[in-house]
């Protein structure tokens, strides 16, 4: 498996040192599957202030659509001739259809009753409950729609990462079409195992966890990497090998990848930043594709507030950052085997 960095040079005359020739470094780095490329840019990085959103959290309160006393009242019910339930819930966790869906089947998943919950605070019960409640939702909806074999499990934490509330709360597809990621990703997966013979996910697994740069955790059943080119800030990848569909993330395995997830919180946290994307990605009836989670931190850039999306991500659908995945694993191994 090739893990192949171009590197970069920069030359120019620096004004800070009397016009001398200077160099600026950055890596080209292409994905071992896809042959889409990142930029990791050798910049020096200022730790971010903790933003404050005290008055974020007090000015959305003045009404929400998840709050407890409304919810039942303002949020719409699945249609019979779709799915067997008007709702589903768990726990505090409640699925209702998205009234802005981006596809025929679009459902929102309010996590909790609190109506903001800052990421140390989610705990094992909170997060299991709201993905079991979302996967029972997917296991129904192919029993009327099987067709409906494109289905994700997706978090925007926070307005910084497209929230449009600040409730929790997650956002559930099941879909008939594929998004660009699938459209990327699914032929790739096949053409990979038509010329090893091999899964990409378990040689992937394999070869992270023998270089051991990137490789989080991994026992069989689940691994956790640092995208080697990562889509965000940074990107960690947690591969469910024994699964296929939702109906197979439960018990032990659920607890066992919300586990990781809280750590991921945790360590996303401790670096200041509050915001987040998050997707669960499963294709059902594909032999090659494994499910599997990604999680990317957002940040704005002070002292602008300036969104770290910019022409790079929107029209060359190229990642920035100035993070080495490596660092990033190093780091958050450490937390991990606390
Ligand atoms: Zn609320």
């Amino acid at each position: 498996m090739d893990f192949t960095k171009i590197l970069k040079t920069s030359r120019f005359l620096d004004p800070a040192q009397g016009f001398a020739e200077t160099k600026r470094y950055s890596e080209v780095r292409v994905d071992p599957l896809t042959g889409r490329t990142s930029r990791i840019l050798d910049f020096p990085i200022k730790e971010l202030a903790r933003a404050d959103v005290r008055a974020q959290v007090e000015n959305s309160k003045a009404w929400c659509p998840f709050c407890p006393a409304v919810v039942e009242f303002v949020t719409p019910k699945f249609h019979p001739d779709l799915l067997g339930k008007e709702r589903y819930s768990r726990g505090e966790a409640l699925c209702v259809p998205n009234v802005f869906p981006y596809d025929e089947n679009g459902a929102v998943c309010v996590m909790t009753r609190e109506h903001y919950m800052p990421l140390l605070e989610f705990t094992a019960g909170i997060m299991e409950d709201a993905l079991a409640c979302c996967f029972e939702y997917l296991e129904d909806v192919v029993i009327k729609q099987p067709e409906m074999t494109y289905q994700s499990v997706n978090w925007n934490y926070m307005p910084l990462a497209g929230g449009s509330l600040i409730h929790p709360h997650l956002q559930i597809t099941a879909s008939s079409s594929s998004t660009n990621y699938y459209s990327e990703m699914v032929p790739a997966l096949a053409r990979y195992e038509e010329k090893n013979g091999r899964s990409f996910w378990s040689d992937l697994s394999d070869e992270e966890q023998s270089r051991s740069e990137r490789c989080i955790s991994a026992n069989g059943r689940l691994t956790w990497l640092a995208a080697f080119a990562p889509l965000g800030v940074f990107d960690i990848l947690g591969i469910l090998h024994e699964a296929h569909g939702p109906e197979d993330i439960r018990d032990g395995l659920l607890s066992e990848l919300v586990e990781g997830l809280l750590k991921i919180l945790r360590y996303i946290d401790s670096l200041n930043m509050g915001s987040l994307n998050m997707s669960l990605y499963f294709l059902r009836g594909d032999r090659y594709f494994v499910p599997h989670l990604r999680i990317c931190p957002r940040v704005s850039i002070p002292p602008f507030d300036t969104s770290q999306i910019n022409y790079m991500k929107m029209l060359h659908n190229e990642s920035l950052t100035t993070l080495k995945p490596e660092d990033i694993c190093s780091e958050l191994k450490a937390l991990w085997h606390e």
